[in-house]
């Protein structure tokens, strides 16, 4: 039996996402810039695209933009919009929690002369208004916040930070990092008020090395990659058909069933989190309700390392992540986002991340706990030794 619990990582595609990368690589493999038909063809294949996930996120469909992926989003949306409204003021705002490729453009920053403030979080990963309304001042040009974790699923308070920033001044930028969250709750950036939103394909079953940005129409940004002036001068480079296609594939297949999806994911994560909760000594960090993803179970197992338990579990077929799997950053042995969360050094190293998609099965979730049942008391002993 196999169980992969690590879709935070990625997932696998659809059938119906690889046949239309399939043909767009085979068949329909025209240049898009190409004046000709298949130029024509292909071009028709991006418009569509971006139709399909203009309207996943009721958003228009020039204010979207392909990436090669939310890593290339988030530095596109920091450091352009830094750049371009930099007389504006110095000042960024984020959050401790945030993944590298939002942290990482932001220390660029900081070297560039910008000023940045990091939320903390509470023990389950949220940030506090109060905090958030402090940070802003009038130097204040942009916000970074993602709506969900990826190590613990925790689910920021996106709605009522964007009401705060917008009354101290609507001009103020808001950015979403929203790779966890896309095709898994609906994300309605004209509603929640925010002006960019970056989102990764391969994490709703789409391919990877791709992605897009929302830009809101009125935002002033600078492009980041120049060259043969593709996506309106924005984002230079020939466009990736084959992945825009099927990205929007895997974007309408997650939204045409957001609600049974949501369903189920919830039921995998009540079976995990009850599971868990029976077995001896593991202390849970994900919680259940409206402030926590479907998707995401994060526990702790003291007395057993990460990586030895991950190693066991992947050893019976089972695949999950210790902190984040998007990560390469071998030197770190704990995540730096779990520290933040000021857990004990024993449950900092000793945790892993269970995460689900629309396709993982109850048999699944069973097989993993049954086997952790198994494992711990057997590597807690030898752990002691
Ligand atoms: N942001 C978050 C919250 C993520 O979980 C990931 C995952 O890898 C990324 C950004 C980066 O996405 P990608 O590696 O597809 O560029």
């Amino acid at each position: 039996m196999e169980a992969y619990l690590d879709n935070s990582a990625t997932t696998r595609c659809t059938e119906a996402v690889r046949e239309v990368v399939v043909r767009t690589m085979m068949e329909d493999y025209g240049n898009p810039s190409s004046k000709h038909m298949k130029g024509v063809e292909a071009e028709r294949y991006l418009r569509e695209a971006r139709e399909t996930i203009a309207k996943t996120l009721k958003v228009h469909e020039k204010e979207i933009y392909f990436t090669s992926g939310a890593t290339e989003s988030n530095n596109w949306a920091l450091i352009g919009a830094a750049m371009a409204n930099q007389r504006a003021g110095k000042h960024l705002i984020t959050t401790a929690v945030e993944h590298a490729a939002v942290l990482l453009p932001l220390h660029y920053l900081e070297e560039q002369g910008f000023r940045v403030t990091y939320l903390p979080v509470d023990e389950r990963g949220h940030i506090s208004l109060k905090d958030l309304e402090e940070a802003l001042d009038d130097d204040t040009i942009l916000v970074s916040m993602m709506y969900v974790n990826n190590e613990v699923g925790a689910i920021e308070p996106v709605a009522e930070a964007a009401k705060l920033i917008k009354k101290r001044n609507p001009k103020i930028l808001f950015h979403v990092d929203g790779v966890q969250a896309y095709g898994k709750l609906p994300v309605y950036p004209k509603k929640l008020e925010i002006d960019m939103l970056s989102v990764s394909a391969h994490k709703i079953h789409g391919p990877k090395g791709i992605g897009f940005l929302y830009i809101n129409d009125k935002v002033k940004i600078h492009p980041l990659l120049l060259g043969g002036g593709q996506q309106k001068g924005m984002r230079s480079g020939t466009d990736n058909v084959p992945g825009a296609a099927g990205m929007a594939q895997a974007a309408k297949e997650a939204y045409e069933h957001l609600e049974e999806h949501t369903a189920h994911l919830l039921k995998l994560k009540a079976t995990m989190m009850e599971g868990l909760a029976k077995l001896p000594s593991v202390v849970i960090h994900s919680e259940e309700g409206s402030k926590s993803a479907p998707h995401i179970v994060s526990a702790a197992f003291p007395g057993v390392r990460s990586e030895v338990l991950l190693h066991a579990l992947e050893e019976r077929g089972i695949y999950v992540s210790a902190g984040s799997a998007c990560s390469s950053n071998k030197k770190l042995p704990v995540s730096a986002v779990l520290k933040e969360l000021h857990l004990r050094q024993e449950l900092l190293e000793s945790t892993l991340r269970f995460s689900f998609s629309a396709y993982t099965t109850e048999e699944e979730i069973t097989y993993c706990l049954a086997t952790l049942n198994e494992l711990l008391p057997v590597l807690r002993r030898y752990a002691r030794h």
